[in-house]
């Protein structure tokens, strides 16, 4: 479902991704972990087109993200156009960036309403349907400020969901948590994962990755050092670099 290929991305004269490569099939979980710096977050960004990149391409089922190609120029894509693509593509923060003056139940109604226009009868529905997948049925009058981080974490997933992305990109969902708020936000992704999404999940915890993840993708300085499937690239790591940081997060 997602091709990236030879992506390259520099802020001014500092190049953070360095011909990155990486395939993510439709239905499977691909885990990014990698030290802080390493370009975890903004190959992510890229893939939503929250940030240009300088070669290289990203293509999302079927269709280049960001750009255009005419004869043989690629131009950026027209705000309207990037908004479209992005409507396909469920993101999640480290930060519940919720609407703070927006209920639960209204938060998840806010794109499907705003955004594509669909009636509030038919969103409402399918946010009541969301609340409950995430568990969390019984709080969609509440206010963000009235739920744990985990409840609002689960209810940006649940926003995320309502727009009926074929792709969800997390970024260090659950770094944010209270320790013991960790598990729930993991089983909604985990249930995720079951009911065949396709994620592009960076996280530092090792046991979703064994668990959940099709393929593990370990990046540093910008590149890919290793990628392959859990059991290889956590169990028995072929680089050193692998190996120092998985016994820094253990
Ligand atoms: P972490 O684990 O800390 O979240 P990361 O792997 O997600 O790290 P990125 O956030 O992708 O790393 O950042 C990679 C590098 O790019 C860092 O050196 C960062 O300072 C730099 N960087 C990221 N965004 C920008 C920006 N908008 N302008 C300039 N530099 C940036
Ligand atoms: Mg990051």
């Amino acid at each position: 479902l997602v091709q990236i290929r030879r992506v390259r991305k520099s802020f001014g004269a500092h190049e953070v991704l360095r011909d990155i490569s990486l395939a993510v099939p439709a239905g499977s979980v691909t885990v990014l972990l990698g030290p802080s710096g390493s370009g975890k977050s903004t190959l992510l960004r890229c893939v939503n087109h929250l940030e240009t990149i300088d070669g290289g391409r990203i293509i999302v089922d079927g269709e280049l993200i960001g750009y255009r190609q005419a004869g043989n120029k690629t131009h950026e894509m027209t705000p309207r156009q990037i908004a479209r693509q992005r409507q396909g593509i469920g993101m999640v923060f480290q930060r519940f960036n919720l609407f703070p003056h927006l209920t639960a139940l209204e938060n998840i109604m806010e794109a499907p309403v705003g955004v594509a226009g669909r009636s509030r009868a038919m969103a409402k529905g399918r946010a009541l349907e969301l609340l409950d997948r995430v568990g969390l049925g019984d709080f969609a009058g509440h206010y963000p400020a009235q739920l744990s981080g985990g409840q609002q974490q689960r209810i940006a997933i649940a926003r995320a969901l309502a727009m009926d992305p074929k792709l969800m990109l997390f970024d260090e969902p659950t770094s944010a948590l209270d320790p013991e708020l960790v598990g729930d936000v993991l089983d909604v992704m985990r249930e995720l994962a079951r009911d065949g999404m396709t994620m592009i999940v960076v996280t530092h915890e090792i046991g979703f990755a064994r668990g959940v993840a099709d393929q593990v993708v370990f990046m540093d300085g910008g590149v890919v050092v290793e990628a392959g499937p859990p059991h290889e690239v956590l169990d028995r790591p072929q680089r050193q670099r692998t190996r120092n940081f998985l016994e820094s997060v253990k």
